[in-house]
């Protein structure tokens, strides 16, 4: 059987695999023919037409041209089955691989111009790879762990794993390693983050095991002086005229202050650090914290552990997907390796429901007076998922209650089902939502009695609030500025501070999303941005470039009346997007659209340049 047979004998089977919407968009973008596919709904007309216009794009007959805007915008709103707004054309043909992407300029540095990047995690692994391609090449990676990675190194806690899918939980230059599963387990994420250092060339400009301690900027020679330690206890100095930090936002692991904490006689560590010599069979393990940490850990640890007591301060709302903790079946494989675009499209589609499709569900309607909801989105989404909770809980009225948020959807962060309720049924799992109140040698005690028990774990997350600790950075005229952003957590764009000449944070202040795009994307923003105020210094012959102070106030005042009205702003409850502080310093305001957006241009009224002396 020749290949072509054996292509049109196996195609069938795969068309009927595939997502309906997404075949409607590759099948419009290949044909060239906005309207190629008349109406979404008639399946058999889609697969029909998939199996004319597939075959020769299969065989390597044809190759995907990049579409004009009447043809991209056609295919948009047949991936999502929605008319999608014109703004997101040029978003999609860059965030998808898409294209056509206009290349960015290079940047063009004198030779012994040296750039820092603190942090080998999605982001700084994206500055690097940035201004590697931009010609900017003259850089050193500190990476303070054994290994790049970031997050998917440090957290190895069982049952670890992301919550968007993996097809777009990657860069847009690189979308798809061969995932294993849908929603990708930690090692994979680990091994997709290091095949981008290794493909990217980065390797031999990373320094792993080196901790950047502290960085003071020098004013007359227009440096900043760098301290680090490394891994064998010895330590360095070294200067760079551009530092870029990238430590990570949920990278500091945040202990509960309870009492007699560190008085517990047997082995407690955080989820971040998870301590693998110890054998939790049979073990009598409590875990305090229910967020997206512990919502993995109690599912995976619970079928071997003796008892599991889980110390909940407030329930989560999470949602069902049918895709979570599921391997692609051979056809779902065969569908993105075989069908040129069906990739790409399936990540617009992902990137529109992860993303500001979920725009009504966020956005507070002023009109609405109804405290269990923001809107008549939010109210509809609040019934679907409480419906589902009662389906997984309703035979334990008494789990029901404790499990059952009264605060609106989307409040704290929303989380995927990774068998939560079901491990909370199992005989050894008990949630117990009274207040811890103290730790002993042998346990942990509540408003309501004591648990005698073998091991901790703290799923209790991270100091996302403190941006720099504990790297001391010392700006312009010795400011603290680790303790200036702890104070009062600023910076223009969540990435520029002010003192700090030739320093840039990512993310820093207000620049995540809390519902939507994902850590990748964030990343791919901001090192854009970065880059390109890089190429604006040098290209007008500056040494320096720093934000100007009053750039810095408008953008927080502007982002905090913003969030003001936003559904994380509730007053009764806490999440990581406040940390310890009463307002918003997480996340950014508005969408991902906009967000894409206002990293895009650089603003030059917004810094200040001095010239080479
Ligand atoms: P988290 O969402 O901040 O949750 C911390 C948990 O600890 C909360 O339930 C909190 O209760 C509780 N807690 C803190 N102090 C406590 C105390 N003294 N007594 C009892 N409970 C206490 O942290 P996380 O679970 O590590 O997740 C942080 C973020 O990391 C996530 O939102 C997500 O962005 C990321 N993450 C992602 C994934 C994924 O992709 N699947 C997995 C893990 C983490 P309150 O709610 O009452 O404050």
């Amino acid at each position: 059987m020749t290949q072509a047979q054996l292509m049109v004998e196996g195609l069938a089977e795969l068309l009927k695999a595939a997502d309906r919407r997404t075949l409607a968009a590759v099948v419009t973008h290949l044909s060239g023919d906005p309207e190629a596919i008349r109406d979404l709904r008639d399946r058999p007309a889609i697969e029909a037409t998939a199996a004319q216009v597939l075959p020769p794009f299969m065989l390597g007959m044809a190759s995907p041209a990049a579409p004009d805007d009447e043809l991209l915008q056609a295919a948009m709103d047949l991936a999502v089955g929605a008319p999608i707004p014109p703004e997101y054309r040029d978003y999609a043909r860059e965030q998808t691989g898409i294209g056509p992407v206009p290349p960015l300029a290079p940047i063009r540095a004198p030779e012994d111009f040296r750039v820092l990047v603190i942090g080998a995690g999605a982001s700084g692994i994206m500055v690097a790879r940035t201004l590697d391609n931009r010609g900017l090449t003259n850089f050193r990676i500190a990476e303070a762990n054994a290994s790049p990675g970031g997050a998917w190194w440090k957290n190895t806690y069982p049952g670890c794993r992301v919550d968007t899918p993996s097809l777009l939980y990657s860069y847009s230059f690189d979308q798809d390693p061969g995932w294993p599963e849908h929603f990708s387990p930690q090692p994979a994420l680990l091994q997709y983050l290091r095949g981008v250092v290794d493909d990217s060339g980065l390797t031999d400009r990373l320094d792993v095991d080196t901790r950047v301690t502290s960085l003071r900027w020098n004013e007359t020679e227009a440096v900043w002086h760098v301290e680090a330690a490394h891994g064998d206890g010895s330590t360095s100095s070294s200067t760079a005229n551009v530092v870029i930090a990238a430590p990570g936002l949920l990278s500091v692991p945040k202990l509960p202050d309870i009492p007699g904490r560190a008085s517990f006689a047997g082995p407690a560590f955080h989820s971040a650090e998870w301590d693998h010599s110890v054998d939790l069979t049979g073990k009598r393990v409590a875990v305090i914290g229910t967020g997206a940490s512990a919502q993995q850990i109690v599912p995976a640890i619970a079928p071997i552990a003796g008892e599991v007591v889980v110390h909940q301060r407030s329930p989560q709302w999470l949602m069902p997907h049918e895709k979570y903790g599921r391997k692609l079946t051979g056809l779902e494989r065969d569908l993105y390796d075989r069908i040129p675009m069906y990739r790409e499209w399936n990540r617009f589609a992902e990137s529109w429901r992860f993303g500001d499709g979920t725009t009504p569900l966020v956005t507070v309607d002023p009109e609405w007076d109804d405290p269990r909801s923001i809107s008549a989105a939010n109210d509809r989404l609040r019934d679907e998922l409480e419906k589902y909770i009662r389906r997984e809980v309703g035979t334990r009225p008494d789990l029901l209650e404790k499990v059952m948020p009264s605060y609106p959807p989307f409040t704290k962060r929303m989380l995927i089902d990774n068998g939560w309720y079901q491990a909370l049924l199992r005989d050894n799992v008990r949630l117990n939502t009274a207040a811890v109140i103290e730790m002993t040698p042998d346990g942990v005690r509540t408003t309501d009695g004591f648990d005698e028990v073998d091991v901790i774990v703290f799923a209790t997350g991270f100091h996302a609030d403190r941006f720099l600790s504990p790297m001391q950075v010392t700006g312009v005229g010795g400011v603290d500025v680790t303790a200036e952003l702890d104070r009062d957590p600023q910076a223009y764009l969540g990435l520029a501070l002010p003192d700090c000449p030739n320093f840039f944070l990512t993310p820093g202040p207000n620049a995540y999303l809390g519902h939507a795009g994902n850590g990748m994307f964030f990343a791919e923003c901001h090192a854009r941005y970065i880059s390109e105020c890089l190429r604006l210094m040098l290209e007008s012959g500056s040494r320096e470039i720093v934000v100007r102070p009053e750039a810095v106030r408008r953008y927080a005042l502007e982002t905090r009346s913003r969030l003001d009205s936003s559904v994380w702003n509730n007053p009764e409850v806490d999440s990581w997007f406040k940390g310890e502080r009463k307002h918003i310093v997480t996340v950014a305001a508005g969408s991902v659209l906009d967000f894409w957006n206002s990293y895009r241009r650089v603003d030059v009224s917004a810094y200040d340049f001095a010239p080479r002396g």
